[in-house]
Order: structure tokens, then C-alpha cells, then sequence
């Protein structure tokens, strides 16, 4: 099994494998997320309210924020244009956007990009971190200046290591579309489902409008095939962001909760073959289901 994020064990074995955009090969941004505290969330909460065009995922409705159990906002849209012309900060981002943890006061920032960046080169990764970390502060110090809230915040850490989005990928039995993702398109070996839409980070730094709508336009549950998750190599079973998915529909798969899901399908799969002596292509489809399900994975119940 290859949960390595990169698929190093088909690279290593010189099998074929993609990487990034299908026009140019280019990879989603690299973003170093970074974690800051004693921000006070009513200040922050009153200017949300006061300034909701400043908020686009708010649609116009910032009353969802007094419902929400924790602040999870992107938006200050003018502030961080201003900022981009006037270069104070050095990247290239539509909005600033932040998760509040269980902390009181606590937010983790998820803003900075790094582009044109080889996540599977140690050097660009080290350049990477570099610029990374640099933006962070830039983005530290924008937020305490001029952000209503932000004044006393401090800054705890930046991530131990840059976010990699998208590198390298199987060339799978299947190939997972956005058609997959928009349609639901069923499969007789659906074993993982995911919800989350189509979301680009755009490899050029600013999405053009009509791709930013474009990456909102699921939110219905869509199927993910046992058949992404092998290709050529003989019983070599790739779960997680690199399983087989064409560079959009990557972009919807790629977040924790249905890496997780594609892990535990594939691991149930492994674990079948090895039990049965079954090679991955024949496994009894049924019985991979049947236990995942035993185990309280999502599975629809007509599968
Ligand atoms: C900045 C950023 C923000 C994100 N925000 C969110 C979010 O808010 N919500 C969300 O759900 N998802 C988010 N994601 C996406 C999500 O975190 C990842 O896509 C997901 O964790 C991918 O899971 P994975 O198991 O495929 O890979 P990873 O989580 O990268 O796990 C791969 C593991 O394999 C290990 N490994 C690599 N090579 C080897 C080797 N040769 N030998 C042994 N071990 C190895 C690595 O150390 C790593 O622990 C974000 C991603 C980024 C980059």
C-alpha cells in the first residue's frame, strides 16, 4: 500500500505517473498555514457584519456566522487587494481565509501561496518553506495593523512543514473525473463517497471568475472506485490525495476526510486480498463493502 501523499512507490518502481494541471503540468499553490491566538472573534465578528461584501461566501447572509460553532471565514477582499498592489504582501490570493479552533481566540490562517513549485524536489520544497514562512509574516503583520480584532494577536508557530495540495498521482484503472464528481457517476466498485466541491487553489495564483464559480457548483455526494486506487503494478494498492483523478476532480478528493475514506477502502481491499489470496483487480468486491460497512464506513445502502 502507497499512502505516501506522492505515490513514491510507484515512482520508484519507474511506473507512469502524472503530475499538476494537464496544459502545463503546474501544481495547486504550496500554502504554509500558520496558527495565531488572542484575537478577539467579537471584533472581528462586528466588522463581518458591518462589511459583508467583504465576505463573498457569505452570499449576502452574515447571520450564518452567529449559528456557526466556530468562525471559519474567507473574505477581506479589498484589504488583501490593496496589500497585493501596494506589496505588502509578496503572493497572489483572492481572500484571506481563517478557522477558528477549539481555542478561544485561536485561528488558523490557510493564506499564503507558493507557486511554480515541484513538491517532489527537495530543493523548490526548501525554497518553498522558505518563501512560505516569509509570507506568513507578511500576512501576521498586515492582519494586527489593520485588521479590527487582530491587534493584540500573537503568533504561535507557522506549520512545521509547507502544504503540498496536489504532486504526483497514479495512472490508475480508472481515472476519476469532474463529470465523476458533478455527476455522482455510480460504480459497481464504489467504495469511498465524498461531498467536498471541486476547489482550486489557482496554479496562477488569481482563479478567473468563471473557475472560482466553477469549483462551488457540487455539494451533492459523489462515488469514488475501488478501480482509482491500482493501475499496471501487480497488488500495489495508492490510497489518499494520489490516487488516479484527472487534476479537477483531485481538487475535490484531496481533503482529510475523503483521503481518509479512500485509506480505510483501500486498506479493507488490501486486507481481503491477502486473506483470500485474491489479486486486487478480482477481490470480491462485496465482502470489501460488506466489512466496510461493518466498520461504520458512509456506504449507501442499495451497495
Ligand atoms: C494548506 C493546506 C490546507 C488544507 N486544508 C484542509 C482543510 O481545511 N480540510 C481538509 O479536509 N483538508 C485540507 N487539506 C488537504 C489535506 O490536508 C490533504 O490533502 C490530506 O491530508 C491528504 O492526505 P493523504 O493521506 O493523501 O496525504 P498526507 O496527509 O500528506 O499523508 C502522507 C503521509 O505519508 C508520509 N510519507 C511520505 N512519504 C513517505 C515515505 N516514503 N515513507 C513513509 N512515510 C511517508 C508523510 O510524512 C505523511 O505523513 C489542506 C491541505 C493543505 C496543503
Amino acid at each position: 500500500m502507497d499512502a505516501t501523499g506522492d505515490c513514491d512507490l510507484t515512482y520508484l518502481l519507474g511506473r507512469d505517473y502524472v503530475q499538476g494541471r494537464m496544459q502545463d503540468g503546474k501544481t495547486q499553490p504550496l500554502t504554509m498555514n500558520f496558527k495565531i491566538c488572542n484575537v478577539n472573534l467579537e471584533k472581528v465578528k462586528e466588522y463581518i457584519r458591518a462589511n459583508p461584501e467583504q465576505f463573498p461566501c457569505l452570499k449576502g447572509d452574515a447571520g450564518v456566522i452567529e449559528k456557526a460553532p466556530r468562525l471559519s471565514m474567507g473574505g477581506y477582499i479589498d484589504l488583501l487587494k490593496r496589500a497585493i498592489a501596494e506589496k505588502r504582501v509578496s503572493f497572489l490570493r483572492e481572500d484571506v481565509l481563517f478557522f477558528e479552533t477549539n481555542t478561544k481566540g485561536e485561528l488558523i490562517v490557510n493564506t499564503t501561496r507558493v507557486l511554480d513549485v515541484d513538491p517532489t524536489d527537495p530543493v523548490d520544497l526548501t525554497r518553498a518553506e522558505i518563501l512560505g514562512r516569509r509570507q506568513a509574516m507578511e500576512l501576521f503583520q498586515l492582519l494586527k495593523k489593520e485588521v479590527g480584532g487582530f491587534e493584540d494577536a500573537i503568533l504561535e508557530y507557522t506549520g512545521p512543514f509547507i502544504g503540498v495540495r496536489s504532486s504526483r498521482q497514479i495512472v490508475g484503472k480508472h481515472t476519476f473525473s469532474a463529470q465523476d464528481v458533478l455527476n455522482g457517476t455510480e460504480f459497481p466498485d464504489t467504495v469511498a463517497y465524498g461531498g467536498y466541491p471541486i476547489d482550486i487553489h489557482c496554479p496562477d495564483g488569481l482563479a478567473k471568475e468563471e473557475e472560482r464559480e466553477a469549483r462551488f457548483t457540487s455539494g451533492k455526494v459523489y462515488r469514488i472506485p475501488l478501480s482509482c486506487m491500482y493501475g499496471e503494478v501487480r497488488n500495489l494498492i495508492t490510497v489518499g490525495r494520489c490516487i488516479s483523478a484527472t487534476f479537477e476532480a483531485q481538487a475535490a478528493i484531496r481533503v482529510s476526510p475523503i483521503a481518509g475514506a479512500i485509506g480505510h477502502a483501500g486498506g479493507v481491499a488490501a486486507s481481503v486480498c491477502a486473506s483470500s489470496g485474491t489479486d486486487i483487480q478480482d477481490v470480491d468486491i462485496q465482502v470489501v463493502k460488506d466489512i466496510l460497512r461493518e466498520q461504520d464506513a458512509y456506504m449507501e445502502s442499495s451497495f
